[in-house]
Parts: C-alpha cells; structure tokens; sequence
C-alpha cells in the first residue's frame, strides 16, 4: 500500500506533469471507483489542472477548484502515460478504473494517467468534490507528521493520554495521517520501541526517540522516492525490517521476527526493540489456549 513517501512523489510527478495542462475527457471503467456524483466527472473536461497536493495517504488534484481526490488504498496506482489510446477502457475488464486525459495544447491530446487496480479486493477510491474535507476520510485526519506544525510537544500531546499500542497509533490516520503498515515497523524499528507499547507509557526520551524517528525515516523515505523510477520497488529496498522476516537485522543481526497485529502481522527486531524477549503473538496463543 503506498503510503505518505510514495504519494508525496505522486504529487510531485504530477505537479511536474499534470499541472498546466487541460482535462480533455475522463473515462470511468469501474463504477465502483467514483464515491462522488455531484459535481459529475464531465464537468472537468475543458478545466486546467492547477495544482497537485496531499492529504495523509490521499492525493488530491486541483483542477480549476474542483478536487479529484484519489485514495489508492492497498492495491491501487497510479500510471502516467505519454501516449493514451483514444479508445476508452473497456469497463469491467482489466485493472484500469479510471483514466483522464489532458492536453497541453493544440493537437496534444494523448498523455494522461490511468488509475488501475490490482486484484479482487475493491478499495481504490477517487471523489469529485468542490472542497476535499467534503471526503470523510480527509476531515477526520489527524496532522501530519512532515508538517512544521508537528512539533515534538504535539507528539506529547497526543501519546500522553493514548492507552492504545503505540503500533495502532501511528497507523491511525486519525491520530496522525500518512503512515501505513510498513513505515510504522520502520519508525519504530529507527526509534528502538516496542510496537505493543501502550503510547501513554512512553519516557520524555522515548517520545523523543519516536518523534526523531518518525521525521527521519519519512524523510528519507521522500527523498529516495522523488528520484525512484520505480516507487514499489524503492520502498521495499529501503526497508530494514518490515516485509524482512527471517532476514538479519541491518542494524545488530539478529533475526527479524513477524508477530500478528491487527488484521496483518508487523516485523520488529527484538534485539533493537523488546529487549532481545520475542513478542508473544496473542492471535495464536489465544488459540491454543
Ligand atoms: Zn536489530
């Protein structure tokens, strides 16, 4: 799942690409895909696209002071194409959900990007909206962890009454936005904390340890992503422990272990992390029980 590094690219390579140019069509393959019907999707044809920006894991394209709001969710991307053909995308078949066309100028009419989405599991969303907090998903976001604003004391803030693990918050977009399964064991991991750590049990340090982390390894993350040709394969070059179960840890060389969290598994180190204990996972104890 693209998570804020990787859309964050997005908005820069549409910024670059995008922006200036004119919506010529959009094409809707999947129903589905579009959560908005007021105003209609035809009403962007003919409108300039003026900017390209981002909201946690959202991408929002500001076409004239209509948003199209794209969520990619777990499966779904974004592919920019110089040559687009002039035939629409056959609903229904294939991954392509949605596909607008632009043009810059006279007798260009054939760049533009697809949406598509890979699998069964239906989850890319895009929104027409005239304001982008009109998507729920944007109005309950909590700040973002890029933002000047975010500062140390705002962390404070937010963990000190947080009885929640500290995993489960700072995948909660409405605690803080952007941050998904994998940046999360990667912050943690950087930070040298425990994921089941309740977040209100966390030492000044730790807080500390958290917020530098989380700076850091986002940053990181966006910098090596504005200059990836391939986004999917960067993320997952960059990560030292999640999706590395098994593996060593680049850091001590211990194993990285997997242990379940929520709906998936997260992966910790646990010489970096629990103190060399291996977390129990409660899933499977649970069962044996
Ligand atoms: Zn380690």
């Amino acid at each position: 799942m693209p998570e804020l590094p990787e859309v964050q690219a997005l908005v820069d390579f549409l910024t670059d690409r995008a922006v200036g140019r004119v919506v010529a069509r959009v094409d809707v393959a999947s129903i589905s895909v579009l959560k908005t019907f007021d105003p209609p999707v035809t009403g962007l044809a003919g409108l300039e696209v003026s900017g390209a920006t981002r909201h946690g894991k959202f991408l929002d394209l500001d076409v004239s002071g209509l948003h199209l709001v794209i969520h990619l969710a777990r499966a779904g991307w974004l592919h920019w194409r110089d040559a687009l053909p002039p035939v629409p995308p056959k609903p229904g078949k294939g991954p392509i959900a949605l596909r607008v066309h632009l043009v810059a100028g006279e007798g260009d009419g054939k760049s533009g990007f697809d949406l598509t989405e890979a699998g069964t599991q239906k989850k890319l969303a895009a929104y027409l909206v005239r304001n982008p907090m009109e998507v729920p998903g944007i109005a309950r976001l909590g700040p973002d962890p890029l933002d000047a604003a975010f500062t140390l004391d705002a962390l404070r803030e937010l963990v000190r009454t947080d009885r929640s693990q500290i995993k489960g918050l700072l995948r909660d977009q409405s605690k803080i936005a952007g941050i998904g399964n994998a940046y999360s064991d990667e912050i943690l991991h950087a930070a040298r904390l425990s994921p089941f750590k309740p977040a209100a049990n966390l030492s000044d340090e730790e807080t500390q340890s958290l917020y530098d982390a989380m700076r850091e390894v986002l940053t990181d993350a966006v910098t090596r992503a504005r200059g990836a040709g391939d986004l999917k394969a960067e993320k997952k070059l960059g990560m030292r422990v999640h999706g590395r179960a098994g593996q060593p840890c680049p850091v001590c060389g211990d194993t990285v272990r997997a242990v379940s969290f929520a709906d998936s598994s997260l992966d910790y180190c646990a010489t970096c992390q629990t103190g060399g204990k291996p977390l129990a996972d409660r899933r499977l104890s649970k069962l044996l029980r």
